[in-house]
Order: structure tokens, then C-alpha cells, then sequence
């Protein structure tokens, strides 16, 4: 295997200029001709294309250029509604978390106004219990012999599938099970929601705060469980 690919400690950006002669030895746009043109072609793939087209100018879309630069104009919520109705999508899923069962409430309020049909299945669907996948007594918050439900992402997916959805909004799954429906989900999928139960769900919060009140988050733990 080559060099392997860091483009989060690149601050030359050539790729952004289209120029790649100061290119670090790294970077995939100078040095991995067989992938980009691997990755291009499946972006002009027929199911991917429209998308792929609509997302850039859902992005364009969501600024206003004005005299003295670029402003936001659109909340993630908006563009997303923006981007649906680009896509002409009618039927779209929202696989939420059950702790956020009132933002989930809202959306799929918001959704119906804008003349959307909304599939929404809740992450305990089934009340399947925590056993069946092996969770252990001492994981459970009710502690032992406690009957506590798993949360089930990959059933989930499997209903948005079987209710024909074309695009999914996931709502604070957690780490890991946003990951399960992810990967099972027919029909794409975007994130509304980034579950963060310290800092009210805006986990960049915590980078930012990472000279100050996170500061641990950048020592060197390389050696330690957690
Ligand atoms: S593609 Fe190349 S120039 Fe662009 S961020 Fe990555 S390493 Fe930097």
C-alpha cells in the first residue's frame, strides 16, 4: 500500500485550486489517479448523478452572495426540505432515537406541511430485549435481571425498505447504531440530528472547546482503554 491518505493534515488545499504541483506526498488528488477516476466514474453512474448534481446545488442554494461576501441562508432542517423537494421525493423516513421523540414530533409536523408523506420508525422498534444481542447484565442501566430494549437500527432500515421511502433523515442515533441503519437503509439517508447528550446535540461544540474546557480530548491517550 502507498502512502496512506491525510488530507485532515493538509493545509495546502491544492485540490480546492485544481492545481497539484504543491501537493504533499500524501494527497490523493496528485497521487491516486486509478481511485479518483474510480470515484468519478461511480458519481456518473445514472442513480447517482442526479443526486450527486442536486446536492451541489442544494449547497449553492444555501448561501446568499451578497456585495461584502457569502452569508447562510438555510438551517440544516430547511435544507433539508429544500433538498427533498429538488429530488421530487414524496416519501421520506425518519429513523429517530426515542430520547428525542419530541424533536422527531416536530420534523415529521414540519414535513407533512411541506406535503411530504413521513414513514417514522422509533430506534426500540420490536422491544427486542438487550439479551438477544448479548448485552450483559453489567451493561444494562437497570442493572441485573433487569428486561431492557435494544435499540434496533437494522429493523428499522428494514422498515423504511418495506415502506418504499426514498430518502431517510436520521434523528440522534446513537454512535454505532446510526451506523447499522446506515449500511442497511435501501433508500439514502442524511443525518439531521448528531446525537451529543452532553452539549445538546452540536458535537463540534466539543473540538471547538478542545484549547479549553476539552483540552483532554488532545493529550496523548494512546496507551489507555478510554
Ligand atoms: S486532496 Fe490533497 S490538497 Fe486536497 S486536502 Fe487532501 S492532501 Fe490536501
Amino acid at each position: 500500500m502507498e502512502q496512506r491518505t491525510e488530507c485532515a493534515r493538509c493545509s495546502r488545499t491544492v485540490c480546492e485550486r485544481g492545481k497539484t504541483e504543491l501537493a504533499l506526498p500524501a494527497c490523493p488528488t496528485a497521487r491516486r489517479p486509478d481511485v479518483l477516476k474510480k470515484g468519478l466514474s461511480k458519481s456518473l453512474r445514472a442513480d447517482l448523478k442526479e443526486f450527486a448534481c442536486q446536492a451541489a446545488i442544494q449547497q449553492f442554494d444555501s448561501s446568499l452572495r451578497l456585495p461584502r461576501g457569502r452569508i447562510p441562508r438555510s438551517t440544516r432542517i430547511e435544507e433539508t426540505i429544500q433538498f427533498a423537494k429538488k429530488m421530487h421525493y414524496k416519501r421520506l423516513g425518519l429513523a429517530f432515537c426515542s430520547a428525542l421523540r419530541n424533536e422527531s414530533m416536530l420534523v415529521d409536523r414540519i414535513l407533512q406541511r411541506h406535503g411530504f408523506e413521513v414513514v417514522s420508525v422509533c430506534c426500540k422498534v420490536g422491544g427486542v430485549s438487550k439479551d438477544a444481542i448479548g448485552v450483559a447484565d453489567e451493561h444494562k442501566f437497570g442493572g441485573t435481571g433487569s428486561y431492557e430494549v435494544m435499540c434496533n437500527p437494522v429493523t428499522q432500515a428494514e422498515i423504511m425498505n418495506d415502506e418504499g421511502t426514498e430518502f431517510n433523515i436520521v434523528i440522534g442515533l446513537c454512535v454505532g447504531h446510526d451506523s447499522l441503519f446506515l449500511k442497511h437503509a435501501d433508500a439514502m439517508s442524511t443525518v439531521l440530528i448528531a446525537k451529543d447528550k452532553v452539549l445538546g446535540h452540536n458535537p463540534a461544540a466539543a473540538l471547538r472547546l478542545s484549547g479549553s474546557y476539552y483540552k483532554e480530548l488532545m493529550q496523548n491517550q494512546s496507551n489507555g482503554t478510554r
